[in-house]
């Protein structure tokens, strides 16, 4: 085992065993340490998210800066309530007693974060870790480099290290990370390391959240507001430069206004980017040249119907519409994630039934229609992480929803209270007064039975 990181994770382990953690005022400080230090590093934030990926200082704020202040000043707020004991009921047959659940945090928790929100995916989960007691080891992305870098100096300045930490790598630091027994792992990425989390945290049985991702279907029905809707979708889609794990991967729109639809996605395109989008200083990057050259890939062989230019120089890609008529195209097998916006249509609706059966489970499912009943059945129809009717992406903005994936798209639920919920142990006991005894769960039972059955009945 690595010798530093042992030294690190034996920091975390007495400095969790000291108690010290589980009071109330040292996590409410360190949380408004925290909102104070990323208030006077707003600059260096948004100069960092858009070294690593072009963000403007308009996306940064709101879908990186602001989300997190949302959630740190929420943490703050109901800490004490969130925290407290909680008395519930005592059942019938333990009466008398006084039941109840108390919150305690796991312990040592290890986060690994990605690159394509970093400095968001990497302090939300930590807000909540933090606000439940527990110490925190973040691994952020290598890829979003000077991102993760200032994580680790702001953290640095806020947190003793044997409470929360940093440690910047890659691969390679991860798996050595992964050799250490953890009492939670909050995992944020992609579905195949997805898996080779869940392996390590089965050696030590240790609770896991793993944020994944996968191919978010689109539905534009027949009566679809179609500026709406185009509007809604080019947003989702494009910002971030479509590296959003809730963004519309794919959109399967009705043939009876298909090209209309189509028309007001190229209209909609331009109007939020300009004619020449590589001029736009609003319109992010992709991550890195392995991303580009995936993204390359794709469109091989595809009737592009809008966009399709790219530069690896700045790696610029340009907002793309494709054109397909069948699932079986490279551009159908993964997830995209990058400006690339596939679209099929469909006669019958039975097939997008099929269509959305092929991508079970999806983090994310978005349809646009008028029709109030039909909307909300179809949505209540299939498993998938979140989603929305007439929108894409934004039920993200709300920490009442919890926000998490399923089967293949992942495992837990964060966001506002639920953070908090991920990181505690709802522990339950009774406590029995000694003054009575009723005999009734003690053997023998042969002359108790009929009455017994009578008093479980009533419960
Ligand atoms: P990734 O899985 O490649 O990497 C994520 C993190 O895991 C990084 O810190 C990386 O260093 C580490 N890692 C990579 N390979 C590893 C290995 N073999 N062993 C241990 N650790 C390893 O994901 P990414 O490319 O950074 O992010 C993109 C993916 O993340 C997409 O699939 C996207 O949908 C998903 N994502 C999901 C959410 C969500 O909330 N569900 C949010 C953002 C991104």
């Amino acid at each position: 085992m690595d010798k530093s990181l042992k030294s690190i994770i034996n920091n975390q382990i007495n400095y969790f065993s000291s108690k010290k953690t589980i009071d109330i005022d040292l996590r409410i400080n360190s949380l408004k340490n925290l909102l104070r230090e990323i208030k006077s590093s707003e600059d260096e934030i948004e100069s960092a998210l858009f070294k690593d990926l072009g963000k403007s200082k308009g996306e940064s704020y709101l879908t990186e800066i602001n989300f997190v202040y949302t959630e740190i000043n929420i943490a703050i707020k109901n800490i004490r309530r969130w925290a407290k004991r909680k008395s519930v009921r005592s059942s019938l047959i333990n009466f008398p007693s006084s039941d109840y659940i108390i919150p305690e945090p796991y312990g040592l928790t290890l986060h690994i974060s990605p690159w394509n929100y970093p400095f968001q995916l990497s302090i939300a989960p930590l807000i909540g870790a933090v606000a439940a007691g527990n110490t925190v080891v973040l691994k952020p992305s290598e890829y979003s480099k000077n991102t993760s870098l200032l994580l680790e100096k702001i953290l640095s300045n806020v947190f003793d290290p044997s409470h929360v930490v940093v440690v910047n790598g890659g691969v390679d630091i991860s798996t050595k990370l992964l050799e250490f027994k953890w009492d939670y792992i909050f995992f944020t990425g992609s579905i195949g390391v997805g898996k080779i989390i869940a392996k390590a945290a089965a050696k030590n049985l240790t609770p896991t959240t793993l944020e994944l991702g996968g191919k978010n279907p689109c539905i534009v029905d027949e009566t679809a507001s179609i500026e709406i809707s185009a509007k809604r979708i080019v947003w989702g889609k494009f910002t971030n430069c479509g590296q959003t794990c809730i963004a519309p991967d794919f959109i399967v729109v009705s043939k009876k206004i298909k090209e209309k639809f189509i028309y007001e996605l190229k209209k909609q395109i331009v109007k939020t980017y300009g004619n020449n989008v590589v001029d736009n200083d609003e319109y992010g990057r992709i991550i890195s040249d392995k991303h580009m050259n995936y993204l390359v890939s794709l469109l091989e062989k595809e009737n592009i119907i809008h966009g399709g230019k790219f530069n690896f120089d700045d790696k610029f890609f340009e907002p793309t519409l494709v054109e397909i008529n069948n699932l079986e195209s490279k551009i159908m097998e993964d997830e995209i994630f990058g400006p690339i916006l596939p679209i099929i249509d469909y006669d019958d609706f039975k097939e997008v039934h099929d269509i959305i059966k092929k991508y079970s489970h999806p983090l994310a499912l978005y349809i646009f229609t008028k029709k109030k009943k039909f909307g909300r059945k179809f949505l209540e129809s299939y498993p998938f992480g979140g989603g929305a009717i007439n929108d894409t992406v934004m039920h993200i903005a709300n920490d009442r929803l919890p926000f998490g994936g399923v089967g293949q798209s992942g495992m837990g639920k964060y966001h506002g209270e639920s953070t908090f919920n991920t990181f505690s142990h709802f522990k339950a006991y009774l406590n029995k007064p000694l003054w009575i005894d009723p005999p009734l769960r003690y053997p023998p039972f042969k002359n108790k039975i009929n009455f017994l059955k009578k008093i479980l009945k009533l419960i």
